[in-house]
């Protein structure tokens, strides 16, 4: 039997994680550009949508709490949804819990509260609010709801059943499978294979996950448990070393930008807790790296389809056969090398190897 990589794009759906970045450039346009691309080559993009940002624009838009009473971010996010619904591509669930304490200072800016950042501490500082178990149910269950209330009425057949963690902060992950699993999702794409970050911010650690594709879990995602309901679809890490680093530097193009034209805003900085000495920094810049497949990134049409032929390679070693689902990720407030995610489909299309999700089947997030 053959092996053939499926793959589905994703894309996460907010503006900066500390508020910052106005949602028509960083946001609004550039989905719809990434939708434009996309059904050049029937392909599906499954939009990862941050409810916790949309609770708190839709929050002050009711309120009249915006200046300029025409600026209606969370109807603009609303009517942009049932669009994507309408173009057959999905909208799925994504949570920035620092959006839940929110503060409107003005001029269409927010602050947020940074404390609580990672899901698993979604209640912060604030060591009076109730017991985490029951708040990360309540927002998963919250979440849900607004995207089926939102969506079903364009597709009746709509649900939300996927999931992924704001900046991927999953870990400690097991009351978050739990609050996954009660409420009903299938799936969770928080996954990001070997890589780690431990900032005081963001903060991961995939080191012990190997996995290509998908697998079940049931209480922790370093663990197949062929028992569990919840399915694991790890975003496609690969690891580089340092000839093919150079070798992609060297070749890319010097006009691939990191932002839309119009968008601006700040990535939240994060620090590391681990001081490093020198040795080390010499060490970690000659040594392999994992990425991710990020579509967005500062990455050219070569480069992805150099990651998708080592999964294919590795996909292959594993006797993985038929139908392998691969998930590649990306930002819309990144989105700034739209003439490489197209040469890429353009490439990946015709490649007898990969086979786009297509938009005339139903979503994979929905299965
Ligand atoms: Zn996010």
């Amino acid at each position: 039997m053959t092996t053939q990589l499926k793959l589905l794009l994703t894309c996460d759906y907010e503006v900066f994680g500390d508020g910052s970045g106005d949602i028509n450039e960083c946001v609004i346009a550039p989905a719809n550009r990434l939708m434009d691309i996309c059904e050049k080559y029937n392909a599906r993009i499954t939009f990862f949508v941050d409810v916790c940002e949309y609770w708190a624009f839709k929050d002050v838009e009711e309120k009249g709490g915006f200046e300029d009473k025409n600026y209606k971010p969370a109807t603009i996010i609303e009517n942009q949804l049932k669009k994507i619904i309408q173009r057959r591509h999905d909208v799925q669930l994504h949570l920035h819990p620092q959006w839940i304490n929110y503060e409107y200072i003005g001029e269409k800016k927010f602050k947020v509260d940074l404390t609580r950042w990672r899901l698993p501490n979604l209640n912060g500082a604030n060591v009076e609010d109730k017991p985490v178990t029951e708040e990360l149910n309540k927002i998963l269950k919250k979440g849900k709801e607004t995207l089926e209330y939102l969506l079903k009425s364009i597709d009746s057949s709509y649900e939300c059943k996927s999931f992924r963690a704001g900046a991927l902060c999953i870990q400690p992950e097991y009351l978050v499978l739990k609050g996954l699993i009660k409420n009903g999702f299938k799936y969770d794409t928080s996954v990001a294979p070997k890589l780690f970050h431990l900032g005081n911010v963001t903060n991961f650690d995939f080191r012990n996950i190997e996995n290509l594709s998908e697998y079940p879990v049931s209480t922790s995602l370093d663990i197949k448990d062929l028992s569990g309901v919840l399915i694991e679809r790890p975003i496609l890490t690969v690891k580089f070393n340092l000839f093919d680093r150079v070798k992609f530097a060297l070749f890319r193009s010097s006009a691939l930008k990191d932002k839309p034209c119009g968008c601006e805003g700040t990535v939240i900085a994060s620090v590391q807790a681990i001081s490093q000495s020198r040795i080390n920094k010499i060490w970690s810049k000659l040594k392999s790296h994992y990425k991710m497949l990020d579509i967005t990134g500062i990455i050219s049409a070569e480069e992805m389809m150099f990651m998708l032929s080592k999964a294919l390679k590795k996909a292959k070693i594993l006797r993985l056969t038929g139908e392998v689902p691969i998930v590649a990720i990306s930002h819309c407030k990144n989105l700034g090398n739209e003439a490489e995610i197209d040469k890429f489909l353009r490439i990946a299309d015709s490649s007898s190897f990969i086979k786009l999700e297509s938009l005339n089947e139903k979503s994979a997030w929905r299965e």
